[in-house]
């Protein structure tokens, strides 16, 4: 321990959060509300990563206040398909702007750990931050995951890719005419399933989504490192696929898709501008273990079919702000994560036990 630089929170009444995504700006959020004060170690530099879109539930009505401040949030008012960028946007505005929040970025985490007082988490330039829970919202991947289920620590490819873009509708030919006002258009065949959608955001561009379920491409996930054994390792940029596996997807494309979301999608594969998600799944056996505690992809990773990830994340960060209203001094701290694990658990395994129904029947290894 000779080389860790010991610049550590010492306050009582704080958490550290790995992972300052969707999961981790919102859990910050629900913290906050509760006055603790919150440190967000991200690993990648502020505003630096992107995503494709969302479909967000944000008018269901909320059993706590703070469920409906961040539905409001995060959908922009809207109940609708939002780009990842947009609500990430609004959620770290809202973070920078709470004091109780400090936000991390480029702080790569390589280690977490706990003792009877405190939790930390080591980062991999030697600092040490020290708090009274350490909470992972560190994706699917979790680093925190190995800690609280070290027997069960890893998401497991379901068998399929999801090709998504979000396509400026000004650089298609402007005789397309996209259907507006209805939410997602749903396009299947034995290739699998289209989802088109356009994305009408206030003062920005309109852009069309196309987001494509396909279970043909394994070998190429295999062939590119995408997966290896049963493990998902990346998605792929769209830049990074050989030539002649791009003229197989246009040629998929121009087969099974109809106007005008197949000359959106063409137009997506051949300009490169579209990432593949190899489709992983998680069902939880634990969320907590002492002053550690998992929430969102760390805790679950449902099949995007489910349109539950998200959603089901917001409602991690709710309750588990609900668990602590008094604070995490003495006892309180570990018997407020141990109730929203009791609180969790269950609807968390039944979400992502309904999505592998439908991985069990499409996904193809
Ligand atoms: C194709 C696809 C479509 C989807 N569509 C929907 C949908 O329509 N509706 C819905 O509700 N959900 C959907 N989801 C799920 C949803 O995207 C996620 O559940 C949600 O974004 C929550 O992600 P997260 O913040 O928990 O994890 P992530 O977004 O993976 O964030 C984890 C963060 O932790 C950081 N990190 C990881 N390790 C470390 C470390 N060691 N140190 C520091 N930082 C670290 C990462 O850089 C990252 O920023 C979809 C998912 C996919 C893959």
């Amino acid at each position: 321990m000779a080389h860790i630089n010991l610049n550590v929170d010492k306050q009582n009444d704080s958490a550290v959060i790995v992972g300052g995504s969707l999961s981790g700006l919102m859990t910050a959020i629900a913290l906050s509300a509760q006055g603790i004060h919150v440190r967000v170690l991200e690993k990648s530099k502020e505003g630096e990563r992107s995503g494709a879109t969302l479909k967000v539930d944000g008018y269901s009505m909320g059993q706590y206040k703070l469920e409906e401040k961040l539905k409001r949030l995060t959908s922009g008012g809207k109940s609708d398909v939002q780009l990842w960028s947009s609500i990430e946007s609004r959620l770290r505005e809202n973070a920078h702007n709470d004091p109780n929040i400090q936000l991390h970025y480029n702080t790569r985490v390589i280690s977490v750990d706990q003792n009877e007082e405190s939790a930390w988490a080591e980062t991999i330039d030697g600092h040490l931050f020290r708090a009274s829970i350490l909470i992972g919202a560190d994706g699917h991947r979790s680093l925190v995951r190995k800690k609280v289920a070290p027997d069960h620590p890893d998401a497991e490819f379901a068998g399929y890719v999801v090709w998504m873009a979000s396509i400026l509708e000004s650089e298609l030919p402007s005789n397309l005419v996209f259907p507006r006002g209805e939410q997602v258009k749903i396009f299947n065949d034995e290739n699998g399933f289209l989802f088109g959608s356009v994305i009408d955001i206030e003062n920005e561009p309109s852009r069309i989504g196309c987001t494509w379920y396909d279970n043909t491409q394994t070998e190429l996930l295999y062939r590119l490192g995408a997966v290896i054994g049963k493990f998902v390792h990346h998605s792929i940029q769209g830049t990074d696929i050989p030539e002649k596996d791009i003229q197989i997807l246009g040629d998929q494309a121009k087969t099974h898709w109809p106007e005008p979301w197949r000359t959106a999608t063409l137009h997506a594969i051949y300009s490169g501008e579209f990432i593949g998600v190899p489709i992983k799944e998680y069902v939880p056996i634990k969320l907590t273990h002492g002053r550690l505690a998992l929430v969102g992809d760390a805790a679950h990773v449902p099949s995007p079919i489910t349109t539950s990830g998200f959603n089901d994340s917001l409602i991690d960060a709710v309750v588990l702000g609900e668990c602590l209203p008094e604070g995490l001094q003495a006892s309180k701290a570990i018997l407020g994560l141990k109730k929203y694990e009791s609180l969790r658990l269950k609807k968390m395994q039944d979400m992502v036990e309904s999505g592998r129904l439908f991985s069990k029947n499409f996904g193809k290894y």
